[in-house]
């Protein structure tokens, strides 16, 4: 069977690796990065710890798969009719089967400023300018920023909030800066911390916060942004280093071909009970409109639900219809500290983080192979002194 897959994240890469195992299948994977993003960990490479937690090459993860051929190209259009899509390089690419797995944007709600004065840490790119605007404060300007401002107390949010006042601190001491104190804040509109958990959980989460020095701020809607302000419910708070991790919304390509998907309520895109588009045309993770859409697992889920059924088909099986599985959450908060919920669950302290620590090397190895996986896993033990500028390495003071 001839399967083009576009996006090479959860969902398109699980795919892949699922149909790669049929020696029949000819598989193109079309991604407009080289690399595979493992998101839940990208809150820590962005507080310094090692980029091989988070970013794996797709070239590695097929290494081994001679009927999968990667391409990095960026899809813009499609022809239902003629069955291809279309890519910016120009390239037409053709399938009999199109599973589609294209992932979120960002979105800044219309909030005059955020885009231009905040920064994001939804990919490499966005890291590192992250990084880079914080080494040039305190390794060159030798000074704090008055204020650290996190908005959006999601899991991302949180996660990050709770995080970067350690490595701000982490930084002060590797080049000798006196730290009188970091503030970190966190913005949230909703009125309270993760607002998608239980309220024990988020009563709980808002105390380990507090112990961590972060001072948070529910029921608070960020207005505009400046070069030196966040405004905030009316109110100026002053800070260049804004972090925006709240918006996020469908790929834009779908909306753009309405005469191939049709979108929900939601913003996703209405898929079957077999998660298809339309016919031959399967879409999967973040861009449908599944009950559990926007989380990890669910791509997993989805794409291994895809390959199976496709299978079946190719074996004059009747496809199984798609039954959503509601995935556990696990949030680290700070060092040795995470909630695990799922259902009536709840886990909180040092027992979540191990949970969570065991979480990310099955998620790993659901997409990597076995040697990658423990590498990156490992990778979250280890500092990196490199702040992605080269004039680091003449900064070190020891
Ligand atoms: C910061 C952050 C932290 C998160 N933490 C967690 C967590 O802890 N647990 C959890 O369950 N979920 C988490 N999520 C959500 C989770 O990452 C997503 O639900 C998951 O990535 C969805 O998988 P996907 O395959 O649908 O999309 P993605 O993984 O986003 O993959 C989309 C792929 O498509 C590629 N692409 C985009 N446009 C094009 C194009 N035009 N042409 C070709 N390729 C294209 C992208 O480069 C990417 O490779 C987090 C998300 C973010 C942003």
């Amino acid at each position: 069977m001839k399967i083009l897959i576009v996006g090479g994240g959860f969902a398109g890469v699980r795919a892949a690796l699922e149909l790669a195992r049929d020696a029949t299948n000819d598989i193109t994977l079309v991604s407009d990065k080289s690399d595979f993003q493992y998101y839940p960990t990208l809150y820590s490479s962005a507080t310094g710890h090692s980029h091989a937690e988070s970013w794996a090459p797709l070239g590695e993860i097929f290494a081994e798969y001679d009927n999968v051929t990667v391409y990095i190209d960026e899809i813009s259009g499609i022809d239902a009719e003629a069955k291809t899509v279309t890519a910016v390089s120009g390239t037409v690419y053709h399938y009999a089967t199109l599973i589609m797995a294209i992932g979120m944007v960002t979105s800044y709600f219309a909030i005059p400023g955020l885009e231009t004065y905040s920064h994001g840490i939804k990919n490499a790119e966005q890291i590192k300018r992250l990084k880079q605007q914080l080494f040039v404060d305190i390794a060159e300007r030798r000074e704090l920023d008055k204020n650290y401002i996190v908005i959006g107390a999601g899991p991302t949010g949180v996660e990050l909030a709770a995080a970067l006042g350690t490595y701000i601190k982490r930084l002060c001491r590797y080049y000798g800066v006196k730290k009188s104190n970091v503030r970190v804040r966190l913005v949230e509109a909703a009125p309270r911390v993760l607002p998608r958990s239980s309220k024990m959980t988020s009563r709980k989460v808002m105390k380990r916060l507090k112990q961590l020095g972060v001072r948070v701020e529910v029921n608070k809607r960020v207005e505009s942004a400046n070069a030196k302000q966040l405004i905030v419910s009316g109110r100026p708070i002053e800070s260049h280093t804004v972090i925006w991790t709240s918006g996020v919304t469908n790929h834009p390509f779908f909306a753009n071909h309405p005469e191939v998907f049709r979108m929900a309520q939601n913003g996703r895109v209405e898929v079957n009970d077999y998660l298809e588009a339309a016919p031959n045309i399967y879409v999967l993770g973040d861009n449908a409109a599944t009950p559990y859409t926007g989380l990890a697992q669910t791509a997993l889920h989805d794409a291994v639900t895809v390959a199976r059924n496709l299978r079946r088909k190719a074996n004059n099986k009747k496809p199984k219809k798609y039954r959503a599985r509601l995935p556990a959450s696990a949030i680290p908060v700070g060092k040795r500290w995470a909630v695990i919920e799922w259902r009536w669950i709840r886990i909180y302290g040092i027992v979540g983080a191990m949970i969570r620590r065991v979480a990310d090397l099955i998620g790993y190895m659901d997409i990597m192979p076995i040697g990658t996986s423990i590498g990156a896993w490992r990778a979250a033990r280890v500092y990196e002194n490199d702040y992605f500028t080269p004039t680091v390495k003449m900064k070190r003071i020891k």
